[in-house]
């Protein structure tokens, strides 16, 4: 299935840092946020006070406490906001979202294409626009999230609907795992010279995201991976690495 993706101009996207490695990324247009997958609402709090921002709104990926664990405290500082995320039984107002729905976010006049990329877990979804990817932990750099609930034929395919997204989309995963990747990437890739590229790129780098789609499809083990049954061999051989 391919997808068609609205267009948003002038958001700018940061990184909060949570817990050990989680990204809770805030979209912003003027004053005005929406963060995705807030696991942790201190960080967030402590940053839109910071710079004197209105949070407007929440986008959730998937049901795990590390990208919804903030959202009670959120709300109880900002009352109003709306919440959006996939089927779940999440004891907060919400509004569902399903695929392929185009979402509109009024408070910042945006829109978002939802996607379901069930694997991870089965309410996975994700969002995306022309130019960026909130990705949760389908999609890593250089790797892709664990099965805890979906089959190896699900997540594969959810990776294939993602690798059909325009090349230079920037893809804003959850995780902070790149360069552990880029290991595990080369035991399985060793003479791709833009895995030892990225690796070399990302000397130094404290922050390695966001990345491109382009970049992942060279590089991505999973996303390259033929066909379910390489995709499965591969994914365990990570699971031991
Ligand atoms: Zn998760």
């Amino acid at each position: 299935m391919r997808f068609s993706l609205p267009k948003n101009s002038n958001l700018s996207i940061k990184p909060i840092k949570s817990f050990t490695d989680n990204y809770i990324w805030m979209i912003k247009k003027n004053k005005d946020v929406v963060v995705v997958d807030p696991g942790d609402a201190i960080p967030v709090l402590n940053f839109l006070k910071e710079k004197n921002l209105n949070l407007k709104s929440i986008l959730i990926t998937h049901k795990h406490a590390d990208h919804i664990g903030g959202i009670e405290d959120l709300l109880s500082h900002y009352p109003n906001i709306k919440i959006y995320g996939p089927k779940n039984n999440f004891n907060f107002i919400y509004t569902i979202v399903n695929n392929d729905e185009l979402l509109k976010i009024n408070e910042l006049n945006i829109e978002f294409r939802v996607i379901a990329t069930p694997g991870h877990t089965l309410d996975h979804v994700v969002f995306a626009d022309q130019d960026h990817l909130f990705c949760g932990d389908t999609l890593f750099g250089c790797g892709c999230g664990k099965l805890f609930e979906g089959s190896y034929s699900q997540m594969h395919s959810s990776l294939k609907t993602l690798s059909k997204l325009p090349t230079s989309i920037k893809v804003y995963c959850a995780h902070e795992y790149t360069k552990k990747n880029i290991e595990f990437a080369l035991t399985q890739d060793k003479d791709n010279q833009y895995l030892i590229d990225r690796k070399r790129n990302l000397i130094g780098k404290d922050i390695t995201l966001p990345s491109t789609l382009g970049e992942e499809l060279k590089t991505n083990p999973f996303l390259r991976s033929k066909d379910v049954t390489q995709f499965k061999e591969l994914r365990q051989r990570k699971d031991n690495f």
